[in-house]
Protein backbone atom coordinates (compact mmCIF):
# COMPACT_ATOMS: atom_id res chain seq x y z
CA UNK A 1 0.00 0.00 0.00
CA UNK A 2 1.16 3.27 -0.76
CA UNK A 3 1.31 5.91 1.73
CA UNK A 4 -0.81 9.09 1.07
CA UNK A 5 1.68 11.47 -0.16
CA UNK A 6 2.59 14.05 2.34
CA UNK A 7 5.26 16.22 -0.58
CA UNK A 8 6.61 19.44 0.70
CA UNK A 9 5.49 21.95 -2.22
CA UNK A 10 7.76 21.36 -5.02
CA UNK A 11 9.42 23.96 -7.37
CA UNK A 12 7.57 23.64 -11.15
CA UNK A 13 9.57 21.39 -13.17
CA UNK A 14 11.79 22.86 -16.43
CA UNK A 15 8.84 20.95 -18.41
CA UNK A 16 6.24 22.93 -16.79
CA UNK A 17 7.89 26.12 -16.93
CA UNK A 18 8.39 25.14 -20.93
CA UNK A 19 4.81 24.53 -21.13
CA UNK A 20 3.82 27.47 -19.50
CA UNK A 21 6.03 29.61 -21.64
CA UNK A 22 4.80 27.57 -24.95
CA UNK A 23 1.32 28.74 -23.92
CA UNK A 24 1.47 32.18 -23.43
CA UNK A 25 3.62 32.31 -26.34
CA UNK A 26 0.59 30.76 -28.37
CA UNK A 27 -1.81 33.49 -26.45
CA UNK A 28 0.48 36.26 -28.05
CA UNK A 29 0.14 34.63 -31.88
CA UNK A 30 -3.57 34.53 -31.14
CA UNK A 31 -3.52 37.89 -30.27
CA UNK A 32 -1.56 38.85 -33.46
CA UNK A 33 -3.95 37.23 -35.58
CA UNK A 34 -7.11 38.96 -34.10
CA UNK A 35 -4.53 42.38 -35.03
CA UNK A 36 -4.51 41.62 -38.38
CA UNK A 37 -8.11 41.20 -39.00
CA UNK A 38 -7.95 36.79 -38.43
CA UNK A 39 -10.74 34.87 -36.21
CA UNK A 40 -8.55 33.07 -34.44
CA UNK A 41 -11.08 30.14 -33.59
CA UNK A 42 -12.23 29.53 -37.46
CA UNK A 43 -10.72 26.16 -38.25
CA UNK A 44 -8.14 26.83 -40.42
CA UNK A 45 -6.47 28.80 -37.82
CA UNK A 46 -6.79 26.50 -34.68
CA UNK A 47 -3.63 24.95 -35.09
CA UNK A 48 -1.35 27.97 -36.25
CA UNK A 49 -0.09 29.37 -32.61
CA UNK A 50 0.77 26.18 -31.83
CA UNK A 51 3.10 25.70 -35.20
CA UNK A 52 4.04 29.41 -34.91
CA UNK A 53 5.67 28.92 -32.11
CA UNK A 54 7.33 25.53 -33.14
CA UNK A 55 8.46 27.14 -36.45
CA UNK A 56 9.77 30.21 -34.40
CA UNK A 57 11.62 28.01 -31.65
CA UNK A 58 13.24 26.12 -34.73
CA UNK A 59 14.15 29.47 -36.94
CA UNK A 60 16.03 31.12 -33.45
CA UNK A 61 17.48 27.76 -32.30
CA UNK A 62 21.16 28.91 -32.68
CA UNK A 63 20.30 31.32 -29.30
CA UNK A 64 21.43 27.86 -27.31
CA UNK A 65 24.04 27.32 -29.15
CA UNK A 66 27.89 28.29 -29.04
CA UNK A 67 30.72 27.27 -31.66
CA UNK A 68 32.36 25.48 -29.53
CA UNK A 69 29.36 23.00 -29.42
CA UNK A 70 29.77 22.06 -33.02
CA UNK A 71 33.49 22.93 -33.72
CA UNK A 72 35.32 21.18 -30.87
CA UNK A 73 36.47 17.64 -32.15
CA UNK A 74 36.36 18.46 -35.61
CA UNK A 75 39.46 19.81 -35.88
CA UNK A 76 42.45 18.58 -36.85
CA UNK A 77 46.03 19.24 -37.09
CA UNK A 78 47.43 19.64 -40.90
CA UNK A 79 50.87 20.42 -42.76
CA UNK A 80 49.27 22.57 -45.50
CA UNK A 81 48.81 25.81 -45.87
CA UNK A 82 46.85 26.60 -48.96
CA UNK A 83 43.66 28.09 -49.10
CA UNK A 84 40.29 26.06 -48.02
CA UNK A 85 37.27 26.66 -49.79
CA UNK A 86 33.59 25.74 -48.73
CA UNK A 87 30.98 27.93 -51.46
CA UNK A 88 27.86 27.92 -51.60
CA UNK A 89 26.44 27.10 -47.92
CA UNK A 90 22.79 27.36 -47.78
CA UNK A 91 21.70 29.89 -45.02
CA UNK A 92 18.42 30.78 -44.30
CA UNK A 93 18.01 33.83 -41.10
CA UNK A 94 15.44 36.33 -39.93
CA UNK A 95 16.17 39.79 -39.96
CA UNK A 96 15.80 41.49 -36.56
CA UNK A 97 14.38 44.53 -38.04
CA UNK A 98 11.15 42.78 -39.79
CA UNK A 99 11.25 39.35 -38.77
CA UNK A 100 11.34 38.67 -41.91
CA UNK A 101 13.30 35.66 -43.60
CA UNK A 102 16.53 36.41 -45.62
CA UNK A 103 18.42 33.51 -47.53
CA UNK A 104 20.99 32.72 -49.60
CA UNK A 105 24.61 31.48 -49.69
CA UNK A 106 27.65 31.49 -47.76
CA UNK A 107 31.16 30.88 -48.96
CA UNK A 108 33.99 30.72 -46.36
CA UNK A 109 37.93 30.10 -47.24
CA UNK A 110 40.91 30.11 -44.77
CA UNK A 111 44.53 29.32 -45.11
CA UNK A 112 45.57 27.13 -42.26
CA UNK A 113 48.50 28.09 -39.56
CA UNK A 114 48.53 24.13 -38.38
CA UNK A 115 44.86 23.77 -37.77
CA UNK A 116 41.79 22.92 -39.81
CA UNK A 117 38.13 22.37 -39.11
CA UNK A 118 36.08 19.29 -40.81
CA UNK A 119 34.52 20.67 -43.70
CA UNK A 120 31.14 19.36 -42.76
CA UNK A 121 31.38 21.84 -39.85
CA UNK A 122 31.19 25.10 -41.39
CA UNK A 123 27.80 24.53 -42.54
CA UNK A 124 26.82 23.80 -39.09
CA UNK A 125 28.84 26.77 -37.91
CA UNK A 126 26.68 28.90 -40.67
CA UNK A 127 23.69 27.14 -38.90
CA UNK A 128 24.86 28.21 -34.93
CA UNK A 129 24.62 32.42 -35.97
CA UNK A 130 21.68 32.17 -39.09
CA UNK A 131 19.54 30.65 -36.79
CA UNK A 132 18.89 34.08 -35.03
CA UNK A 133 17.57 37.38 -35.48
CA UNK A 134 19.77 38.45 -37.59
CA UNK A 135 21.43 41.06 -39.66
CA UNK A 136 23.59 40.22 -43.32
CA UNK A 137 26.40 42.01 -42.11
CA UNK A 138 26.95 40.93 -38.50
CA UNK A 139 26.71 37.34 -39.50
CA UNK A 140 28.94 37.78 -42.04
CA UNK A 141 31.48 38.87 -39.31
CA UNK A 142 30.31 36.68 -36.70
CA UNK A 143 31.13 33.50 -38.92
CA UNK A 144 34.63 35.30 -39.65
CA UNK A 145 35.53 35.96 -36.03
CA UNK A 146 34.82 32.61 -34.80
CA UNK A 147 36.88 30.63 -37.41
CA UNK A 148 39.24 33.36 -36.20
CA UNK A 149 39.55 32.27 -33.03
CA UNK A 150 39.11 28.68 -33.20
CA UNK A 151 41.98 27.45 -35.16
CA UNK A 152 43.63 30.53 -35.54
CA UNK A 153 44.61 30.49 -39.20
CA UNK A 154 46.83 32.73 -41.37
CA UNK A 155 43.73 34.27 -42.50
CA UNK A 156 39.55 33.69 -43.05
CA UNK A 157 36.88 35.51 -45.61
CA UNK A 158 33.52 35.19 -45.76
CA UNK A 159 31.37 36.09 -48.60
CA UNK A 160 27.47 36.26 -47.74
CA UNK A 161 24.93 36.48 -51.15
CA UNK A 162 21.48 36.85 -49.92
CA UNK A 163 18.26 38.13 -50.55
CA UNK A 164 15.68 39.85 -48.40
CA UNK A 165 11.97 39.02 -48.42
CA UNK A 166 11.34 42.32 -46.37
CA UNK A 167 12.31 44.38 -49.21
CA UNK A 168 10.71 42.14 -51.90
CA UNK A 169 7.55 41.70 -49.88
CA UNK A 170 6.72 45.11 -48.98
CA UNK A 171 8.03 46.53 -52.58
CA UNK A 172 10.17 49.23 -51.35
CA UNK A 173 13.95 49.27 -52.62
CA UNK A 174 13.19 46.37 -54.90
CA UNK A 175 16.69 47.18 -56.45
CA UNK A 176 18.18 46.79 -52.92
CA UNK A 177 16.69 42.93 -52.20
CA UNK A 178 19.67 40.77 -53.22
CA UNK A 179 22.76 42.10 -51.20
CA UNK A 180 26.62 40.88 -51.12
CA UNK A 181 28.82 41.21 -47.97
CA UNK A 182 31.99 40.27 -47.24
CA UNK A 183 34.14 39.68 -43.77
CA UNK A 184 38.24 39.59 -44.64
CA UNK A 185 41.28 38.84 -41.76
CA UNK A 186 44.42 38.11 -41.51
CA UNK A 187 46.20 37.43 -44.88
CA UNK A 188 43.00 38.27 -46.84
CA UNK A 189 43.06 41.95 -46.10
CA UNK A 190 46.12 41.59 -48.71
CA UNK A 191 44.32 42.06 -52.09
CA UNK A 192 46.46 38.90 -53.62
CA UNK A 193 44.91 36.21 -51.63
CA UNK A 194 41.96 38.17 -51.36
CA UNK A 195 41.45 38.47 -55.31
CA UNK A 196 42.41 34.48 -55.41
CA UNK A 197 39.48 33.75 -53.10
CA UNK A 198 36.74 36.25 -55.01
CA UNK A 199 38.11 34.37 -58.56
CA UNK A 200 37.88 30.95 -57.27
CA UNK A 201 34.43 32.21 -56.15
CA UNK A 202 33.42 32.83 -59.90
CA UNK A 203 34.56 29.41 -60.95
CA UNK A 204 32.22 27.10 -61.91
CA UNK A 205 31.81 23.88 -60.17
CA UNK A 206 33.49 21.28 -61.97
CA UNK A 207 31.63 19.15 -64.32
CA UNK A 208 29.31 16.00 -61.51
CA UNK A 209 29.19 18.41 -58.86
ZN1 LIG B 1 14.31 43.49 -42.72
Amino acid sequence: MKAVSSKPMSQPKQHEIDDLEHASFEDLIREMLVRVGEDPSREGLLDTPRRVVKSMEYLTHGYAQHPADVLNGALFTVDYDEMVIVKDIEMFSLCEHHMLPFFGKVHIAYIPNGKVIGLSKLPRLVEVFARRLQVQERLTTQLADAIQETIQPQGVGVVIEARHLCMMMRGVEKQHSAAITSAMLGVFRQSETRNEFLSLLRQKAPDGF
